[in-house]
C-alpha cells in the first residue's frame, strides 16, 4: 500500500474556511449527507448534518456504541490509503473517507456518511431496535432520514469535493510561490544558483528578458524544448525572427500580442496569454502556450509545450469535419483539400498533395495540391504510373511507400528533374492511398523544399492523411456506383424506366417552352422467350446487352434511350418528326435482325424485334406517349413482328 507522508501544510491556512464550511453546508442541505473535514491532528476543520440514527441510538446503547468506535478506528486506518474507502459499520450504516492530497502528502481528511447504498431492510432496523431497546417509532423515522446513494455517486461525490478543495488549495499556492519567485528575481539582479537549479528542473520553458529587451536567462528546458540557447535568441526580437520565421504570422499575430503585453506592463494588468507556433532550431515545430507575468521590469516567460494536444485536436477535428463533409456529399476535392490544410498546418514547411488513381488504374490525376505550383501540378495531371515516375508514380505503381530525400540524386526522378527545380522540391516521401480491401485508391506525398528525411511524427502524419483521405476517395467511388445503379440499368448501361422518364419528362417540358416535333419510338425483341428457353438465360442477357450497344450506334447523342421493362425498350427522338423517326426505327430495326452473338460455343442470329412509333400531336405526356407506342408496337407484334407499326388515331 502507497502510504503517503503527512504534510506540514496547514488547510486552515491555505483556504478560508469559513466560505468552504458554506460550500458543504450546502452540500448537506442538497444531498442530506452529513459530511466533516478533519485535519491531520483529528482537528475537526468544519461538520455539518448529524444522523439522528447514530447520535440518538447507536451511540446511546453500550453494545451498540462499540460497533460505532470499531468503525471509526476501521476509518482512521484506511485513511492513511491513496483513495477512497469506506466502512459499513456493524450497526448497519456506512461512511465514507477520502485523503486530500497536496504536492504528494495527505492534508486533511474527508468523511461523507452516514448513508444507505440500497433501501434498507425495516425488519432489520425493527429488530434493531427491540434489541437494544430503542423507542421503535423514532428510531424508524430516523433510519428513514438516511439518504439512500449508490455507491459509485458517493465516490463522485467524494472527488467532487477533494477536487475542489484542490483547486481552492492549488491556487493559494501558486500564489505563495509567485511571490516567493518575484522577491528572490528582484532581490539579485545575478541569478541565485539556488534559484537556477529549481527553474532548470521546471517541466515548463522559462526565461525572462530585461527592460532592454535582453534575453538575460533561459532554462534548460527551455532548450530542450526549442533548441536555442541563449547565444541564439540575444535578444527578444531574434527570438521572434527565429521562432516566428513567417513574416505574416509574426505580422498578424505576434506583434499584435506583443504590444498588448507592453500595455499592461503600463496598465499594470495581466498579460495576454498566447498559444502559437513556434520553429524550433532543427527546423520542426512545436505548439507552445506562452504565459507571461512582470517581474518589476524583468519580464518572465514560460512556455508549456501543447504540440500533442494541439495536433490531436486538429486531427480529431479534420477527421470529425471529414466525415461530416463524407455525409453531406460535399465535392470529394473539396474534402482532400481540407485534409492537406490540417497537415500542412502541422508542419508549414511542407507541402502536400493527394493523387487520385483513375478509373482505369493506370494514370493519376490531381485529387488536391493547394501549395505546389500551378504548372507542377499541370505537368503531373494525368501522368501514367510506373518505376520512375516520380515518388507517387512509383508509389502507386509499386502499392509502396517510396520516401525520396534527395530528389537530386533520386533514380525515380531522373526523367522530373527540371520540372522538380523549377518547382524549387528537393524531397518527397509519397505514400499509397489503400482502399479497405487494399487496392489502389491514389497516393499521398509531403515536399519540402529542402532535402529532408521523415520523422516518426511525419509518418504519423502520413497514415492520419492517407486513411481519411482513403474513406473519402471510397466513399465517393461507393457513391457513383449508388448513384449509378439508381438511375442506370446494371445489364445494358442504359438509363432504367425512372432515369428514362425523368430525362424524357424535361424534354417534353423543354418542347412545350420552345415548340418543335417530338417523337417516341417503343420496341420489344422478339419471341425472346424461345430464345431464352433455347440457348439459356445467359446467352439472353447477351443478346440484350448487344441490342442495347446497336441501339446506342444507331441513334443520336440528343436522342434519349431506356431500357423499361424485361426485353422493352423506349426512345425518345426530341425536334423529330414521324417520318425521321420511322427512319430512325427502321434502320434500328434493320440493324438488330443482322446483329450476331457469338461464344465459344454457340452463336446466335436473326433475333428480331418490333417497333411501335408515336408522333406527339397533342403535347402528351410521357405516360401517354408510352400508351400510344405500346399500341402501335402490339399491331407490329400482330401483324407478324419484325416490323415498324405507326401510330396514328
Ligand atoms: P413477343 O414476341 O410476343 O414479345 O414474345 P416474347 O417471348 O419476347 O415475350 P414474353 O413477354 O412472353 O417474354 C419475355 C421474356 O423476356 C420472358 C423473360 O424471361 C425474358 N426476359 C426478361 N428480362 C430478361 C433478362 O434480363 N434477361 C433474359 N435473359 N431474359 C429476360
Ligand atoms: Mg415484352
Ligand atoms: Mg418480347
Amino acid at each position: 500500500m502507497d502510504k503517503k507522508k503527512k504534510s506540514d501544510y496547514e488547510l486552515d491556512k491555505l483556504i478560508d474556511i469559513n466560505s468552504f464550511k458554506q460550500i458543504l453546508d450546502n452540500f448537506f442541505k442538497a444531498t442530506e449527507i452529513p459530511n466533516g473535514l478533519v485535519d491531520n491532528n483529528g482537528k475537526i476543520i468544519t461538520q455539518s448534518g448529524w444522523s439522528d440514527a447514530c447520535n440518538n441510538f447507536h451511540r446511546k446503547h453500550t453494545d451498540s456504541n462499540k460497533f460505532c468506535v470499531e468503525s471509526n478506528i476501521s476509518l482512521m486506518e484506511s485513511l492513511s490509503k491513496n483513495s477512497i474507502s469506506k466502512n459499513e459499520c456493524k450497526n448497519g450504516l456506512i461512511d465514507y473517507v477520502a485523503p486530500v492530497i497536496i504536492d504528494n502528502e495527505i492534508i486533511a481528511s474527508l468523511f461523507l456518511g452516514q448513508v444507505f447504498n440500497k433501501s434498507p431492510d425495516l425488519n432489520y432496523f425493527i429488530s434493531q431496535a427491540e434489541k437494544y431497546n430503542y423507542d421503535k417509532t423514532s428510531y424508524i423515522d430516523a433510519i428513514k432520514k438516511i439518504p439512500i446513494v449508490t455507491d459509485e455517486k458517493m465516490s463522485s461525490l467524494m472527488l467532487c469535493i477533494v477536487h475542489i478543495i484542490d483547486v481552492l488549495v492549488f491556487g493559494s499556492l501558486s500564489k505563495q510561490r509567485e511571490d516567493k519567485l518575484e522577491q528572490n528575481l528582484i532581490k539579485t539582479n545575478e541569478q541565485s544558483v539556488e534559484l537556477q537549479d529549481i527553474l532548470d528542473f521546471s517541466p515548463l520553458g522559462i526565461g525572462w528578458t530585461n527592460k532592454n529587451g535582453e534575453v538575460e536567462y533561459v532554462n534548460h528546458k527551455f532548450t530542450q524544448l526549442f533548441g536555442y540557447t541563449i547565444e541564439d535568441i540575444p535578444t527578444l526580437n531574434v527570438w521572434f525572427k527565429k521562432a516566428f520565421p513567417n513574416e505574416q504570422y509574426r505580422e498578424n499575430l505576434i506583434l499584435p500580442w506583443n504590444n498588448k503585453v507592453i500595455n499592461s506592463y503600463k496598465e499594470k494588468k495581466q498579460p495576454p496569454e498566447l498559444e502559437a507556433t513556434i520553429r524550433c532550431k532543427n527546423g520542426t515545430n512545436r505548439r507552445a502556450l506562452v504565459r507571461l507575468s512582470w517581474v518589476g521590469e524583468k519580464r518572465l516567460s514560460n512556455f508549456s509545450d501543447i504540440t500533442n494536444h494541439w495536433k490531436n485536436e486538429l486531427r480529431n477535428r479534420s477527421h470529425d469535419n471529414m466525415l461530416e463533409m463524407v455525409a453531406k456529399g460535399v465535392n470529394l476535392k473539396d474534402i482532400l483539400h481540407d485534409i492537406i490544410k490540417t497537415i500542412e498546418l502541422e508542419d508549414d514547411t511542407s507541402m502536400c498533395s493527394i493523387l487520385i488513381l483513375d478509373d482505369d488504374g493506370k494514370h493519376l490525376s490531381i485529387g488536391a495540391s493547394p501549395s505546389l505550383p500551378t504548372f507542377y501540378n499541370q505537368a503531373i495531371d494525368g501522368v501514367e504510373i510506373g518505376i520512375g515516375v516520380g515518388s507517387c508514380g512509383t508509389a502507386a505503381f509499386l502499392k509502396k511507400r517510396i520516401i525520396v530525400e534527395d530528389i537530386m540524386e533520386h533514380e525515380y526522378w531522373k526523367n522530373y528533374l527540371k520540372l522538380a527545380i523549377k518547382a524549387n522540391i528537393k524531397s518527397c516521401w509519397s505514400e499509397p492511398i489503400l482502399s479497405s480491401d487494399g487496392q489502389v485508391l491514389g497516393t499521398f506525398a509531403i515536399y519540402h523544399n529542402q532535402i529532408s528525411s521523415p520523422k516518426k511524427e511525419d509518418f504519423e502524419r502520413i497514415s492520419f492523411a492517407t486513411n481519411l483521405a482513403s474513406i473519402a476517395i471510397e466513399n465517393r467511388k461507393v457513391r457513383k456506383e449508388l448513384e449509378f445503379r439508381a438511375y442506370f440499368d446494371f445489364l445494358t448501361g442504359l438509363p432504367n424506366r425512372r432515369y428514362f422518364i425523368e430525362q424524357s419528362e424535361l424534354e417534353i417540358s423543354r418542347k412545350l417552352r420552345y415548340g418543335g416535333s417530338l417523337s417516341l419510338i417503343m420496341f420489344d425483341i422478339d419471341h425472346f422467350k424461345i430464345l431464352n428457353d433455347k440457348f439459356g438465360h445467359k446467352m439472353g442477357d447477351l443478346v440484350l446487352q448487344k441490342i442495347a450497344e446497336i441501339t446506342r450506334s444507331v441513334l443520336r447523342d440528343i436522342d434519349i434511350i431506356g431500357r423499361i421493362g424485361g426485353e422493352e425498350f423506349a426512345i425518345l427522338l426530341p425536334r423529330t418528326d414521324i417520318k425521321e423517326a420511322e427512319n430512325i426505327a427502321e434502320r434500328l430495326r434493320l440493324e438488330i435482325s443482322k446483329g450476331i452473338v457469338k461464344t465459344d460455343k454457340v452463336e446466335i442470329t436473326n433475333f428480331t424485334a418490333s417497333f411501335g412509333v408515336v408522333l406527339d400531336t397533342k403535347n402528351k405526356t410521357i405516360d401517354e406517349l408510352l400508351v400510344s407506342a405500346d399500341n402501335a408496337l402490339y399491331e407490329a407484334k400482330n401483324s407478324g413482328r419484325n416490323r415498324v407499326c405507326i401510330f396514328n388515331k
